[in-house]
């Protein structure tokens, strides 16, 4: 969740403040001391709610989650997914779809769980959690493994090591179409773009 959030913006904010007389909401309306905080999820049992204030907001944010869960090893199941739109009053709904994977995402009118199963699923957390841990745990080790055999990569690559070739005023230049460079790092850029000039070539 942490890291699709840090990729979504637009959220929905509210306002909140820390202080004595929680229940008077004029209090929220002053400019100081109220505090606007993102609200980014609900998590509801075994159950997580994405919220957003339109359409395309809900789509980019449950893109970064679908891709966030992917890196983490997890799919969400399209399925198991649904959409409740609450068009602000006197509006009617966007009617467009929200899509996971490409399928369209089931609409329904109500945000309900079933009374009977909701303790049963809140006990599942920990599964759940279990689940997550492992795939995070798996995917920084893959990622440690494939930092590490970079790193031996580059290692093991011999430096290049150039020919400074300098004209009768101490500048470097190239022997090859005499342009003349203020540093060694251009030199080597330069050398570097002939020799793929001559790979292509070859
Ligand atoms: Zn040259």
């Amino acid at each position: 969740m942490n890291d699709a959030v840090k990729k979504s913006k637009n959220q929905i904010f509210i306002n909140v403040r820390l202080d004595k007389s929680v229940f008077d909401l004029t209090r929220l309306k002053a400019k100081r001391k109220v505090h606007s905080v993102p609200v980014t999820e609900i998590l509801y049992a075994d159950d997580v709610c994405l919220m957003a204030d339109s359409l395309d907001n809900l789509q980019t944010y449950l893109d970064n989650l679908d891709h966030s869960c992917r890196k983490f090893g997890l799919v969400i199941s399209a399925s198991k997914t649904q959409v409740l739109k609450q068009p602000s009053r006197g509006k009617t709904a966007n009617e467009n779809a929200v899509y996971l994977n490409r399928k369209p995402l089931d609409e329904v009118g109500t945000f309900s769980m079933s009374s009977e199963s909701w303790e049963e699923l809140a006990t599942k957390r920990t599964e759940w959690r279990t689940a997550v841990k492992t795939g995070l745990e798996n995917f920084e080790s893959t990622r440690l493994e494939e930092l590490d055999s970079k790193r031996q990569h580059q290692k093991t690559r011999p430096k290049p090591s150039y020919d400074y070739t300098y004209d009768s005023n101490g500048n470097l230049y190239c022997a090859s179409c005499n342009r003349t460079f203020k540093s060694k790092f251009g030199f080597a850029s330069h050398a570097r773009a002939h020799a793929r000039r001559d790979q292509g070539m070859s």
